[in-house]
């Protein structure tokens, strides 16, 4: 009866969130993430283009990606069924830490089993009552609730507002230690943040700069180092975090990396790093292996620029507008949250994979379908992939 209650309870809640129209239903996928997947519907299977993974350098199914996680399954075994400081550390784990300490051009660097827990470690650890963290109101959820998990003051600007940000670095002036906090690539609008600004203002009031680059590591900049290298500020950025479960093979785990004091202090107090289990070998070597591929198939990098240029391009002269700029995610704004959630079932119906978004995930009226393009895609795939949004946008009066 108590129990019941509780039930009755929750079945309230979950159809308040459908009659908002907010409950999300999870599309089930039988074939590994690629350019294309196969998907089971309620009704049907079916086979689409997939432009809404973040599979952007198309490695989460290399054939070397798939052979280094074979060969170290066959190597370590499957897990360390330990946290890494009882006897969970392997000698692959420490090669990736430095492998990220070298890509990045740090001292050091701690890995987590996501970069959710990276970031949810970080700034408890690193700031108390007495500190401050300044931080873009876009940020990621494992940043806002990182922040939470702290003591620190929280001092909130508007996205990409520099203005506000000097501001923030006003009001905190005070504090011992400052964070400017930022995702080095907004990933509803594929903008990308302003580092050379952020790290100028840093050094003015002295704050560290900490950049979540998940959504920009192997997928900009001239060499892949993401948002940091393509603003030309590699070297100024504090502290990094970033994810594996994207560009670099779409595993999981996460990291941050920065001077040896910082990940020295996160390996003695870091509670998701000490109390949770260490990263499975084999996607620790396969990891190990993505970067290696983005070095040795440095097409990739310079294919995923090309299609996206084409993409935007395209579509741009089909009269669509597009959000974001160098970045692979190339929000298409509808603006109308039906006209997204229409045109997102008829491009399905038609093959192609991409996810209408709408309020609250973003504001009020900048309803959209988010396309991410990958290197997997070709540039065949490209031109067929706009023949079909301009089709479908015309059908719905999107677009004239
Ligand atoms: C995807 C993402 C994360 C989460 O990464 P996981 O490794 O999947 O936990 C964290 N921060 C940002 C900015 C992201 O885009």
């Amino acid at each position: 009866m108590y129990v019941s209650s509780f039930a009755a309870e929750m079945r309230r809640e979950i159809d308040a969130i459908k009659a908002d129209g907010l409950y999300k239903t999870e599309r089930v996928i039988t074939t590994p993430q690629d350019r294309s997947v196969s998907t089971v519907g309620p009704d049907r299977q079916s086979s689409a283009l997939n432009f809404c993974a973040n599979n952007y350098l198309g490695l989460a199914n290399h054939p070397d990606i798939r052979a280094a996680a074979h060969a170290a399954l066959d190597s370590h075994g499957l897990g360390m069924a330990s946290v890494r400081f009882i006897c969970g550390t392997s000698d692959l784990h420490i090669a990736l830490e430095k492998t990220v300490s070298q890509f990045l051009e740090v001292d050091d660097t701690i890995l987590y089993n996501s970069c959710f827990d990276a970031n949810t470690g970080f700034f408890e650890t690193l700031l108390g009552s007495e500190d401050a963290v300044i931080s873009d109101q876009l940020n990621h959820a494992s940043i806002i609730d990182g922040i939470r998990l702290s003591k620190a003051q929280r001092h909130r600007y508007p996205s990409g507002d520099m203005d506000a940000l000097e501001s923030c670095l006003k009001a905190a002036d005070d504090c011992r230690r400052k964070v400017i906090a930022t995702d080095g690539v907004f990933s509803m609008d594929g903008e990308i943040a302003k580092l050379a600004d952020i790290c100028d203002l840093a050094e003015k009031y002295g704050a560290l700069v900490f950049v979540d680059d998940s959504h920009g590591l192997g997928v900009i900049g001239a060499t892949g180092r993401g948002s940091a290298e393509h603003q030309g500020v590699l070297g100024r950025v504090d502290i990094f975090a970033g994810t594996f479960g994207k560009a670099l093979g779409g595993g999981c785990g996460g990291f941050i990396a920065g001077r040896h004091e910082v990940v020295s202090l996160l390996r003695q107090r870091s509670r998701p790093y000490l109390f949770s289990n260490a990263m499975p070998p084999p996607i620790v070597a396969s990891t190990l292996k993505a970067f290696e591929l983005l070095v040795s198939e440095d097409w990739r990098l310079r294919h995923l620029k090309e299609v996206t240029a084409r993409f935007r391009t395209e579509m741009t002269a089909h009269g669509f507008s597009l959000g974001g700029n160098e970045h692979p995610i190339s929000p298409v704004m509808l603006g109308d949250a039906r006209l997204a959630a229409q045109m997102s079932a008829a491009l399905l119906e038609a093959g192609l994979y991409a996810v209408g978004f709408w309020y609250p995930v973003v504001p009020q009226g900048m309803a959209r379908i988010r396309v991410q393009l990958s290197a997997a895609h070709t540039v065949a795939d490209v031109d067929w992939a706009v023949d079909q949004f301009a089709a479908i946008g015309r059908r719905f009066g999107a677009i004239k």
